[in-house]
């Protein structure tokens, strides 16, 4: 039988999501007998494969066009689509520039900041533009699976990928691996 193939990628985020998958640890082992990771941020590969994957793991929020241009490759190239963290979730802390808005935020961290002399605020197109508003990611594409906190626990991505490994989908997550914090 063939595996199943995982790419996974981030947005605006910390890779603190990323971190707490790698902290499964020798458990990856298991997943590994069914799954196969063919593209993340920590690997040489950084997109996902153009003839597609099962999975695809989104963490961070969309913040800029360049985050809507990778959430919109992921979720044409994926079968289920799952978002990891508060930030993919609902924005989390990203979307703390939304208290005072975005023009208002770059000015404070680029030009005012105690730290910056002479700042400049980036304007590179590879940065892409940022957007009026941080947003979750199923603001823009449809998610098939939240599994938030800040970071979820690595049990917590374990037992998603487990339950999907083994085809019992939808996955429903159990309360105790919801985290608040
Ligand atoms: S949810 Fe928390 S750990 Fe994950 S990317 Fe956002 S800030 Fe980082």
């Amino acid at each position: 039988m063939s595996k199943i193939t995982i790419a996974t990628d981030w947005l605006a985020g910390c890779a603190g999501c990323h971190m707490s998958f790698l902290d499964i640890d020798d458990r990856i082992l298991q997943l590994l007998e069914k799954a196969e990771f063919t593209s993340s941020p920590v690997t040489d590969l950084k997109h996902p494969p153009k003839e597609g994957v099962t999975v695809g793991i989104l963490e961070g929020a969309i913040c800029n066009s360049h985050n809507v241009e990778v959430a919109k490759q992921m979720r044409e190239r994926c079968q289920i689509l799952i978002a990891i963290g508060d930030c993919a979730t609902f924005g989390g802390v990203p979307a703390m520039r939304n208290l005072c808005g975005t023009k208002e935020a770059l000015k404070r961290a680029y030009l005012e900041a105690e730290s910056n002399v002479g700042g400049l605020i980036p304007d590179s197109p590879e940065l892409g533009t940022p957007l009026d508003e941080v947003v979750g990611v199923d603001k823009v594409v449809k998610v098939d699976l939240f599994i938030p906190g800040c970071p979820p626990s690595a049990d917590a991505l374990f037992y998603a990928l487990s339950e999907l490994l083994a085809g019992r989908t939808p996955v429903v997550l159990p309360p105790k691996y919801f985290k608040y914090d």
